[in-house]
């Protein structure tokens, strides 16, 4: 099957993540003083110009009257050619205490932006960055103690590790893998939403990967526990990251058994859509009591728009 282009966010434009820079702190606080830094809040979002785009200080504007505190508090993202990109939490300011926005982009408050709004607003380089800057400097926000002693960490190769200095253990940035999949009994695409969207709202069905399960293992018990429906065999298609806080999404697409579907606690209603009601939808033409999809900036929309090109043949 020929999948359409992976038109979704947080994929194109990614950082050279540069790894062998993560150990040498000299070169990195020499790239400081230029480098562009992503300042984050401790509600996830980051700083917005007045026309809505991202706002990077450069490093030397950071720094606080010791010098180097800023530098040592950030977290090294990568380079973009010759420029280095990091991120630091911004929690010293709350958002009362912002001064007012000079501009109305969507999304965007006292000069600060969420991912959700800015994902669907900037180029793909800018909300791609967001999210890597959000996801690790979120990690390392709730922990800041060993899992093991409860000693503080101590944050090396760039931020991406976090020693214990009291029993010697290393901590690393934490991903959740999530399945979301586009299941289909060779006529119909099962679609389920929740009681808290939007009216008329589908997704597709998805869900975490638990330890000691392989990832078709997933699919099949989270379509069974969210919908009653057998799923015969799956099909890794993409991924994307999704730090919401700190998930990572496995697409898939799977083969089922036509089943009634019922749902569960989880979901408010799980149905089979036709081929044209899902076209309709995809199109924008679903009429006021049609089906309504995700947004495009979640590979949610595109698992719906491979599954449905790929029914047209
Ligand atoms: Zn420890």
């Amino acid at each position: 099957m020929t999948l359409p282009a992976p038109r979704f966010a947080f994929v194109e434009g990614a950082l050279d993540r540069a790894d062998a820079l993560r150990d040498k702190p000299d070169a990195l606080q020499a790239y400081w003083h230029d480098a562009r830094v992503l300042v984050v809040d401790a509600d996830g979002r980051t700083r917005a110009d007045a026309a809505g785009a991202l706002a990077t200080p450069r490093g030397r504007t950071l720094a606080d009257a010791a010098g180097e505190a800023a530098f040592l508090g950030a977290v090294f993202l990568g380079m973009r050619g010759d420029e280095a990109w990091f991120a630091i939490d911004d929690d010293r300011e709350s958002a009362a205490a912002a001064p007012p926005a000079p501009f109305e982009a969507r999304g965007a408050q006292d000069g600060r932006i969420d991912l959700r709004s800015a994902a669907a607003q900037w180029p793909a380089f800018e909300a791609t960055v967001f999210a890597q800057a959000r996801a690790v400097l979120h990690w390392r926000a709730r922990h800041r103690h060993c899992g093991a002693c409860g000693g503080p960490l101590r944050f090396l190769r760039g931020g991406w590790q976090g020693h214990c200095d009291a029993c010697g253990l290393d901590h690393y940035p934490r991903t959740d893998p999530a399945v979301i999949v586009a299941v289909s009994d060779g006529e119909r695409l099962l679609l389920g939403r929740q009681a808290n969207w939007p009216p008329r709202r589908y997704s597709t069905l998805a869900g975490f990967v638990e330890p000691g399960e392989t990832l078709e293992q997933t699919v099949a018990r989270e379509v069974m526990e969210e919908s009653g429906v057998r799923v015969r065999t799956s099909r890794y298609l993409a991924s994307q990251p999704w730090p919401f806080p700190s998930s990572l999404m496995l697409g898939f697409v799977a083969d089922a058994e036509p089943d009634p579907p019922r749902a569960d606690q989880e979901l408010e209603d799980v149905r089979w859509f036709s081929r044209e009601d899902v076209g309709a939808a995809l199109r924008g033409e679903s009429g006021p009591d049609g089906l309504l999809l995700s947004p495009s900036i979640s590979i949610s929309r595109w698992l719906i728009e491979a599954w449905h090109a790929a029914a047209a043949r």
